[in-house]
């Protein structure tokens, strides 16, 4: 940890610049690699209030963070949470260079404009079908229609859209080429990610396991791969795609360990920080958050944390094995 100084730099000489935050575990939807039907969500009392999320993630700007991507559960379930992207919208300019979040799309449609006015220029909409039919039952309790509404109300407002599609054996496996000239059709990157073995869903995950290596090669007979030295600040990697001019990008957990550029911390809805996604050491920034109404306690807590970020993570999918790790994506966020 470097002393004296606003940059947060843990034990293997990795920047510290990029704070996701967890607004909510809720969601409306219950994705089948991501939440069990019948999931039981934190009791409302044990959630920070809005007003100590700003306050939290505006120590870590304070501390050097240079991106913040809200996200969740679903971010733009929270109620009021546009009150929340606002006050943050502050520190872009000072100190922050970027305000995003991660959705699933369902509310973008009343929300776009807003998160235009209020600096967002970017953000990542999941989206791992395009067959309705097949959204619903991977979402479980999702509307097509809706998302695709929302999608266009963010496009329309100038918002730089992304797609993120869980690679599904045997769900959206024939599906890859299409996202790929859809999203590049409509001028949206694509990112394509590893289902990751993060809490219980009822269901075995080596059966949705579906390696981006496998993905890879399939979509090589069909596209030009150029190597593409892009990176959008998180652990995708990029290529270029000739036929298309757009970019794909590979989130890739299991087949190739992302952890060595990790610049990434992620703090829950509770004020509970993650030093590693794929980890269950945490550190509680709730109590030192409310212990005082100066942020030195908070500041401390937050560099003893850093300085024992771990130096990556170690997951595995196998047949009848529990979860590398037990709380779910929605927990952490994506
Ligand atoms: N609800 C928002 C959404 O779906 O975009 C934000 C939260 S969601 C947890 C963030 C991202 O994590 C989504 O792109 C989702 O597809 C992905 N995700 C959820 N569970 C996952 C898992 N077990 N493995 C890999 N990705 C997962
Ligand atoms: Fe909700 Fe996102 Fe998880 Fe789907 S992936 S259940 S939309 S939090």
């Amino acid at each position: 940890m470097a002393q004296g100084s606003q940059e947060m730099i843990d034990p293997f000489g990795r920047r510290i610049t990029y704070l996701r935050v967890s607004v909510t575990d809720r969601c409306d939807f219950r994705c089948l690699y991501c939440m069990a039907e019948d999931m039981t969500f934190l009791p409302k009392q044990d959630l920070l209030t809005l007003e100590e999320i700003d306050r939290l993630a505006s120590a870590f700007v304070a501390k050097g963070m240079r991106k913040l991507r809200l996200t969740g559960g679903e971010p733009l379930v929270r109620k009021n949470v546009m009150w929340l992207i606002r006050s943050l919208s502050r520190h872009l300019g000072a100190g922050l260079e970027e305000l995003t979040l991660t959705t699933n799309g369902s509310q973008l449609w009343r929300h776009a404009e807003q998160l235009v006015d209020c600096g967002v220029k970017r953000i990542n909409v999941s989206l791992d079908t395009l067959d309705p039919a097949k959204f619903r039952v991977i979402t479980r309790w999702g509307d097509f229609a809706q998302v695709m509404r929302g999608i266009d109300a963010a496009d329309r407002a100038g918002i730089k859209v992304k797609i993120n599609a869980v690679a599904l054996r045997d769900v959206n496996e024939d599906e890859i080429e299409g996202l790929v000239r859809w999203s590049h059709g409509r001028g949206f990157d694509l990112t394509l990610i590893e289902t990751m073995p993060m809490g219980e869903i009822g269901t075995d995950r080596t059966d949705q396991y579906l390696p981006l290596s496998l993905v890879r090669a399939r979509l090589n007979d069909r596209f030009t791969f150029e190597e593409s030295s892009y990176r959008s600040g998180g652990p995708a990697r990029y290529v270029h795609v000739r036929e298309t001019g757009g970019r794909l990008g590979f989130i890739t957990p299991l087949t190739h360990n992302f952890c060595e550029s990790c610049n990434r911390v992620r703090v829950t809805c509770t004020g509970t920080l993650f030093m590693c996604l794929g980890q269950d050491d945490a550190a509680d920034l709730r109590a030192p958050l409310r212990a005082s109404e100066a942020d030195e306690l908070l500041h401390a807590a937050i560099d003893a944390a850093i300085a024992r970020k771990p130096k990556g993570h170690d997951f595995v999918i196998e047949r009848g094995e529990k979860p590398t790790v037990s709380r779910h994506m929605s927990a952490t966020g994506g």
